[in-house]
């Protein structure tokens, strides 16, 4: 991985950014909950969330919180993490995804500034979250590369690659 960040390791603790949103439509196919998480070393220039690049920032709160707040929202039909970096907190991030598909019958997507391919040459804990994933949105935010155009994604780099046991079955 070009960032060998350290990793949050806790699968029961998870550092936000901002509170988890629902009936969102611009992260994903459908009416969707969202989870910000703290944390990014990618410090993409023109990133429009500088506040999430701390790995100390945001707050932290406990998984039991999490299933909660998802289990109130009505008519979601799936759960985005979005950034800050989700792949640095990638064991509770994977905790969160197998539950929401098993407990709510979501579909589950990610954002993430590293590539595909990156995360699979990571392995370990940020592999194993991939594989729970039906999409992923990959690689950094290139300036020179934006379009506003793109569905979910703001640079042309960015990929929508719908996935199936970590492997890649189509892409957008
Ligand atoms: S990966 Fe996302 S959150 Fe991180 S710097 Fe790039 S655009 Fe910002």
């Amino acid at each position: 991985m070009t960032h060998k960040a350290p990793t949050f390791t806790s699968d029961h603790l998870i550092r936000l950014s901002g509170p988890i949103e629902h009936d969102n439509i611009v992260n994903g196919y459908g009416l969707r909950a969202v989870i910000w998480t703290q944390g990014c070393f990618s410090h993409c220039r023109g990133c429009q969330n500088p506040e999430t690049w701390d790995p100390a920032g945001g707050f932290e709160v406990d998984i039991e919180y999490i299933k909660e707040k998802l289990r109130s929202f009505k008519g979601q039909s799936g759960l985005t993490f979005c950034g800050g970096e989700p792949f640095l907190q990638p064991k509770v991030c994977k905790a969160i995804a197998d539950w929401a598909r098993e407990e709510l019958g979501w579909n589950i997507w990610s954002f993430s500034g590293y590539t595909y391919e990156q995360i699979k040459e990571y392995g370990g804990d940020a592999w194993e979250f991939l594989k729970s994933l039906d999409a992923l949105i990959d690689g950094p935010f290139i300036l020179a590369e934006r379009d506003l155009t793109m569905k979910f994604r703001g640079s042309r780099n960015q990929r929508l690659l719908h996935l199936r046991h970590g492997e890649i079955t189509e892409i957008e």
